[in-house]
């Protein structure tokens, strides 16, 4: 039994598809609720959608209740809500817009974490939780610091939960997707351009962006059983952008 939240759409919609496929029941979990309504309706196995707003105690509580109440138990978690914020160079972020994209993509995923957590506990037995960070947990940018700043965050939060989890038989895990031309990429106003320089291969070795299914198709492998001894980990879906030095290429 899995719960994806920001399940509505983009990467969270896939991963949703991918683990009902592979025989889950999914929660789909989701602020905007018709949209969590519209993939769960669409699952192959059994389905409940969740409006939740992740920032907030309430929010996380609705969905973990959701899951018990319908399912009894809850064995993995994919935390993949996410915002990415307005783009705007550092002198003028608005605070504001800072505190949100905190609130929801890392205050979200820390409750997230400690309510897996104490489901584990309760259920007295192991799972698994995985993380959507994102090459930016990884690489700077000058014009997504909110953001960024978050999605570094979430590197902490892994870590720290992989090291008390580890002896509880919890892992926890990271995917960092690269460019994923949907959701939150696609609302950053650069999806072109990116695209283009990811198709030259000067941001991305495999010449091409990836697609939310090969994120999903990552996300299944961390929270399953192939992954038994993975745990701390972030994984990069990126076509190799991570490792591009950018300054030294040829072609
Ligand atoms: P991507 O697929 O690139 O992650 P999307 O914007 O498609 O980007 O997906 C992010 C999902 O997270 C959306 O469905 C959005 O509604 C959801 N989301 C955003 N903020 C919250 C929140 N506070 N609580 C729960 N879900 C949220």
């Amino acid at each position: 039994m899995a719960v994806v939240t920001g399940g509505g759409s983009g990467i969270g919609a896939a991963s949703a598809r991918r683990l009902a496929r592979e025989g889950a029941y999914v929660v789909v979990a989701d602020v905007d609720g018709e949209s969590a309504a519209r993939v769960a309706g669409e699952l192959p196995g059994e389905a409940v959608a969740v409006t939740a707003d992740v920032s907030t105690e309430a929010g996380v509580d609705a969905y973990i209740r959701a899951a018990v109440d319908r399912f009894g138990r809850i064995d993995l978690h994919h935390l993949n809500a996410g915002v990415l914020g307005t783009m705007a160079p550092l002198p003028d972020v608005d605070p504001a817009d800072f505190d949100h994209v905190i609130a929801v993509n890392l205050r979200g995923s820390f409750l997230g974490l400690r309510a897996a957590f104490r489901r584990y506990r309760e259920q007295d037995g192991g799972g698994a939780v995985v993380v959507t960070a994102s090459i930016s947990s990884l690489r700077g940018a000058d014009d997504q610091l909110p953001y960024q700043t978050s999605k570094h965050g979430l590197l902490g939060l892994v870590r720290g939960a992989a090291m008390y989890g580890g002896p509880r038989g919890i892992r926890v895990n990271a995917v960092a997707p690269g460019l994923i031309p949907t959701g939150i990429f696609a609302a950053s106003g650069h999806a072109d351009r990116a695209q283009t320089l990811a198709l030259r291969g000067g941001t991305t070795p495999m010449r091409r962006v990836g697609t939310v299914d090969e994120i999903a198709g990552v996300v299944a492998f961390l929270l399953g059983e192939d992954a038994s001894y993975v745990t701390g980990e972030v994984v990069s879906a990126d076509g190799g952008a991570f490792m591009v030095n950018t300054v030294v290429r040829s072609g």
